[in-house]
C-alpha cells in the first residue's frame, strides 16, 4: 500500500516536470530569470530578420540607425543604398 502511494507521488512530480519543460521553454526564451523582457528584437533592412537589439550589428546610414543580423548584411544594405 506505501509502495503504490510513493509510485503515484513519484508519477505526479515526473508529469509535472514533463509539463515545465514542455511549456516553459516558450516562456523562458526572451526573458530573464525575473520574468522580465531581456532583449528588444529589432529587424534587419537587409534579409527582413528579427535579430536581439543586444546581439546585432549597429549602423548609422544616412543619419538613421539600423541594426542587421551580420556585417555582411550591413555592408550589402550601405552599399545598396550608395547605388540608388
Ligand atoms: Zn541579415
Amino acid at each position: 500500500m506505501l509502495f503504490r502511494f510513493i509510485l503515484i507521488i513519484v508519477l505526479i512530480y515526473i508529469i509535472g516536470r514533463l509539463f515545465r519543460v514542455v511549456f516553459g521553454r516558450r516562456k523562458h526564451r526572451y526573458r530573464g530569470s525575473n520574468g522580465e523582457v531581456v532583449d528588444e528584437m529589432v529587424q534587419d533592412p537587409s534579409c527582413n530578420v528579427y535579430v536581439p537589439r543586444r546581439g546585432s550589428i549597429r549602423r548609422v546610414v544616412h543619419g538613421k540607425e539600423l541594426f542587421f543580423c551580420s556585417n555582411e548584411c550591413a555592408e550589402k544594405y550601405i552599399s545598396d543604398s550608395k547605388d540608388r
